[in-house]
């Protein structure tokens, strides 16, 4: 894998594709977590007088008023402060005063442009991968850097467009190369390798299961897409969350990875899809029809806890039950804290899986929690995605 140090950067000017898309409201930025993740690299390429041209994507810009909306600007103030020095905000992504802006920097110095996506007011250009836009930005530097993993799996100007007009010049950055590092682990797994999966519908994870099911030793199934596994198994799972159009793919996989898949065998049941009501646990075979699983149970606990005390590696996607409910997230929250207790190397594969850790103050105590979505998804299912070809 390529990274910033691969490249000669050493007084150079320096493009890094950063993710700012931070949450704003009124203009103002609600949490700078991203601008926090990103300070690494810029700080590297600072560290070898760089002259640090910055560019993000912030919120979609399909028209005119969407512009104000998602203006980046405050974000320069924003990291000025983190950085201790000057952020020079440039208001536009191309012409005279970019380049002037650009042509005037010293070594050290740091410059963010306005945000890409005011390219796709006029047709669509930094979403689309406009190739003139992409020469163009490439033209703009020496050396290009990204370190946006959540775009990674999107072909856009500034993250594949910038790359392929300067394929010796550009690299991943730190936050990129441990993304990727983390997630390699799926590539060659120490084994025993297990996969945990969960959250709403089997749909949505198709690619995902498979590409897992070849690769792990077991595949633990729990949160509502569990019940579409059991129905197909020919149990009555009463009203809980049933995927009806996969039930024959859920058939086929229990049928050829009979001996990797682990279904719940007790279920946290109650009648309507509420925290207000009182659950109770039922074994699996025990369901009414008016009743609904929104958590696994103890005993479907214990076989997941015993399957993966003796992993080598889990990938964890999707939480084992309505976790935005109090009553229902107890045994996601429980089998994060046993993986923290007893050091189980597991990455969380992005979205709900890791905003669960977060709540439950476990996302920094795990080996790494994957903080792309999309991107992670995507990974997982085992696609090539344009923003890593476009640098390799
Ligand atoms: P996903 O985005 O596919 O990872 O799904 C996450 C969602 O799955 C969360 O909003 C959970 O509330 C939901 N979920 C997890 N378990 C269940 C369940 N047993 N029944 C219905 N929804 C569930």
């Amino acid at each position: 894998m390529r990274t910033i140090k691969d490249l000669n950067i050493d007084n150079k000017k320096v493009l890094i594709r950063v993710d700012f898309n931070v949450p704003m409201k009124d203009g103002k930025i609600v949490d700078d977590t991203r601008i926090v993740g990103a300070l690494p690299t810029i700080q590297y390429a600072l560290d070898h007088n760089a002259k640090v041209i910055l560019m993000s994507h912030l919120g979609r810009v399909k028209e005119e008023a969407d512009l104000a909306k998602n203006d980046i600007a405050p974000v320069a103030e924003s990291l000025g402060k983190l950085l201790g020095k000057k952020v020079t905000f440039v208001n536009a992504t191309r012409g005279p005063e970019l380049e002037d802006a650009i042509n005037a920097m010293n070594d050290g110095d740091v410059l963010l442009m306005q945000n890409t996506r005011y390219e796709d007011l006029d047709g669509k250009k930094e979403s689309g991968n406009d190739p003139e836009l992409g020469a163009y930005w490439a033209s703009l530097c020496d050396a290009y850097v990204n370190d946006a993993f959540g775009t990674i799996h999107r072909a856009h100007a500034s993250n594949v467009g910038v790359p392929t007009n300067m394929k010796e010049n550009s690299a991943f950055g730190f936050l990129i190369e441990k993304e990727l590092n983390a997630l390699s682990i799926l590539n060659d797994p120490e084994r025993p390798f297990i996969v945990i999966l969960g959250g709403a519908k089997v749909a949505d994870k198709i690619g995902v299961i498979e590409n897992l099911v070849t690769k792990a030793d077991k595949i633990l199934i729990g949160g509502g897409m569990a019940f579409t596994f059991l129905k197909a198994e020919g149990y009555n799972v009463g009203k809980s969350l049933v995927d009806e159009e996969n039930i024959d793919f859920c058939k086929k996989v229990l049928k050829d990875y009979a001996d990797k898949i682990v279904l719940p065998v007790d279920t946290a049941v109650t009648n309507e899809f509420t925290n207000d009501e009182e659950y109770r646990v039922k074994d699996i075979n025990d369901l009414a029809e008016d009743e609904m699983g929104l958590d696994i149970g103890p005993k479907t606990m214990e076989i997941f806890e015993n399957t993966i005390k003796n992993a080598k590696s889990v990938i964890w996607n999707g939480p084992l039950g309505v976790y935005e409910f109090e009553k229902y997230k107890k045994h996601t929250d429980d089998l994060l804290q046993y993986i923290v207790d007893n050091n189980v190397k597991t990455v969380l594969g992005g979205g709900d899986i890791v905003a669960a850790a977060g709540v439950a103050g476990l996302k920094d105590k795990v080996y790494h929690a994957s903080t792309g979505g999309g991107a992670t998804l995507e990974y997982l299912e085992g696609k090539e995605l344009p923003g890593i070809v476009a640098i390799q």
